[in-house]
């Protein structure tokens, strides 16, 4: 039995996992095993109750305008709950459609709007007649350059503190040249791929926040992530060679 556990929630994987979003709660279980601490991952589903109370870290992946809806009305139920347990603390990563369920609203390209659960002053709509912002993307961000994929329809607008500053790709709204957001132990962002394999150095940012939130010691012994570094230059000297790494 390890000293520390952290308790992660995946929120409605049945309904959001677009593009591996699955990958993160894999590399969050993993890099915490490799550093001996036992995490305990709570599938919550449509059918489930969230309890807020009993997570360190929740997860919210991607879907598609659908599952956002069918989400959106779930959530619902939960935002006195989740406004609280955000104001105290509790951490999240939030991911592309479940990025912009955080905001005010999500309108569709119908003009119907989805309400969100509003603990983020910020909302998304989809526009008629826009492109949708798709291909990889880099951020320069707090925690050094993060990359992935992106493919939304939504423009996202909000005055938090964002991820990151575009380096390369779309971001929040294809105009501001900020992508995500960054508010208390909140992040929200378009990146996919899934985000957090490829930016093992974000991956351990959001667990040492989660460790504390816990109350454990955040500390993370260091790992050599050769394969990870590796494959973030691959990535970048192949489909994104306007930016430099170091
Ligand atoms: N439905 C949203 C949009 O296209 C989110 C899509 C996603 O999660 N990739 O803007």
């Amino acid at each position: 039995m390890s000293e520390r556990t952290l308790n992660i929630a995946h929120l409605y994987p049945d309904l959001l996992n677009l593009y591996a979003d699955r990958g993160n709660i894999l590399t969050l279980v993993q890099r915490l095993r490799w550093r001996g601490i036992e995490a305990v991952v709570h599938e919550v589903t449509h059918h489930d109750q969230p309890r807020l109370a009993a997570y360190d870290l929740v997860l919210l992946g991607g879907g598609s305008d659908r599952e956002q809806e069918i989400v959106g009305a779930y959530l619902a139920k939960h935002k006195d709950e989740f406004a609280r347990a955000i104001a105290n603390g509790l951490p999240v990563l939030a991911i592309c459609g479940g990025y912009q369920l955080l905001g005010t609203y999500y309108q569709l390209p119908d003009g119907r709007k989805i309400p969100g659960l509003d603990v983020l002053d910020m909302y998304t709509s989809a526009g008629t007649g826009l492109p949708r912002l798709i291909g990889n993307v880099a951020i320069e961000t707090e925690y050094g350059i993060i990359m992935g994929f992106e493919n939304h329809g939504g423009r996202t607008v909000h005055h938090h503190q964002p991820l990151g500053k575009v380096l390369h790709g779309h971001g929040n709204d294809g105009e501001s040249g900020f992508e995500g957001v960054h508010h208390l132990n909140v992040w929200g962002t378009y990146i996919h791929g899934p985000l957090l394999p490829k930016n093992p150095q974000f991956a351990d940012a959001v667990l040492a926040t989660a460790l504390a939130y816990a109350g454990h010691s955040p500390e993370l012994e260091p790992l050599a992530d050769d394969t990870e570094a590796l494959a973030r230059r691959a990535f970048l000297s192949r489909r994104m060679p306007d930016v430099n790494l170091s």
